[in-house]
């Protein structure tokens, strides 16, 4: 069985690739390296010993796409092609709205061409907005509170109504929660260009020297330490949540949002002190003023993903710390 990967030389990408061919899946994978390099793609061939067809390409080509389509057969679709960092998205509205909106449409467009109607979506725990209470489960009122989140919402509902025009489409959305953590090869994990705007991969800069030290965006939560709490889940718990959500997608026309969290929440100082304690490294860090934007606590309810996924995530915050800190470690400059 074949399975288009768009965006599959980014973070969580890679790591899917990964688990598709160790489960015998062929991938296809379609990535214009705008925040990646080629050089994910050959590791993943590495740890897996099997190869992935390339194609350095934009999904706004729709050209191109239509001709992948045509000279593979492929079953399904599994999209983390996008843009994703929130501050940028707010700068640049209409580049995020091109690049994700207008990359989707190319791409459903194209997968109508060609009968191929079966589609794993990346969306985010961000669509359920400010005012919702964790633990968030999916049929909560979506709202966003900058374009990025925006056009995760909108491209939800694209598909939707996408389905609801043609019953033969199947569709899963993804709402992840917040991805960390590295495969255990630490030859593959994240890799952001210039100052991350995420606490792990900040994190582990610090610990390797390459920034002084973690600012604290607000210690005045009304969370157990103040600090901002979220629900951290080991990436390849997450890529293994992938392939479930594949079969089942394979298996059930519809449309389903289904959350990818573990359904625990940590702090943000909790994330020190379990970094600290894990890999030995002390990470300098001070209280800052709160992050805009920035809600107190945000953590999934997982029910539904144990319940139509039979998927739970396996791995510990430990093992979250002890994955990121080899990769970072390993690699310093990323790839
Ligand atoms: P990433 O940036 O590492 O991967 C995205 C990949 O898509 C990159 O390799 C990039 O080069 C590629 N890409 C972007 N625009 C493209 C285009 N027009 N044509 C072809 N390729 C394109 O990001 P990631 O962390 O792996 O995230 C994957 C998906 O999951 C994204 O859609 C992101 O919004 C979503 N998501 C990520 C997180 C997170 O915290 N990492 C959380 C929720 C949702
Ligand atoms: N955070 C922080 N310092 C940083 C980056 C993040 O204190 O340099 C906090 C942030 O305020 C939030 C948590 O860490 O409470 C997770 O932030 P991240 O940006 O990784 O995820 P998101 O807020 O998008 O869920």
């Amino acid at each position: 069985m074949s399975i288009l990967v768009t965006g599959g030389a980014g973070y969580i990408g890679s790591h899917t690739c990964v688990e598709l061919l160790n489960a015998g899946y062929e991938v296809i994978v379609v990535d214009n390296l705008s925040n990646s390099k080629k050089e994910a793609i050959n590791r993943v061939e590495k740890i897996t010993d099997r190869s992935i067809k390339f194609y350095e390409m934009d999904i706004l080509d729709q050209k191109a796409l239509d001709l992948i389509f045509k000279a593979n057969d492929i079953d399904a679709v599994i999209h983390f092609a996008g843009l994703k960092a929130v501050g940028e998205s707010v700068e640049k509205p209409l580049l995020y709205y091109r690049n994700n909106i207008t990359g989707t449409l190319s791409l459903l467009e194209a997968m109508s061409h060609s009968n191929c109607k079966n589609i794993v979506f990346s969306s985010s725990a961000t669509v359920y907005g400010m005012n919702n209470i964790s633990p968030l489960t999916e049929d909560l009122p979506l709202s966003t509170t900058n374009p990025y989140g925006t056009t995760k919402m909108y491209i939800e509902h694209m598909i939707r109504d996408t389905y609801h025009s043609d019953n033969n489409w199947s569709a899963t959305l993804l709402r992840y929660f917040n991805p960390i953590g590295a495969h255990e090869s630490g030859t593959i994990g994240e890799d952001p260009k210039g100052i991350p705007n995420n606490l792990m991969p900040f994190i582990t800069q610090v610990a390797v020297g390459k920034r002084d030290k973690l600012s604290v965006f607000g210690n005045d939560y009304e969370t157990h330490d103040g600090t901002g709490v979220r629900d951290y889940i080991h990436v390849v718990d997450l890529a293994k949540g992938h392939l479930k959500a594949l079969e089942y997608t394979l298996n059930n026309k519809g449309v389903e949002a289904i959350n990818l969290g573990t359904g625990t929440g940590y702090s943000v100082l909790d994330m020190v002190h379990t970094f600290h304690h894990t890999t030995k490294q002390p990470i300098s860090y001070e209280i800052t003023a709160r992050r805009p934007g920035d809600i107190a606590t945000c953590f999934a309810d997982t029910s539904k993903a144990k319940q139509l996924l039979n998927w739970e995530t396996e791995l510990t915050l430990e093992d979250m710390c002890r994955d990121s800190w080899r990769w970072q470690s390993r690699n310093p400059e990323g790839y």
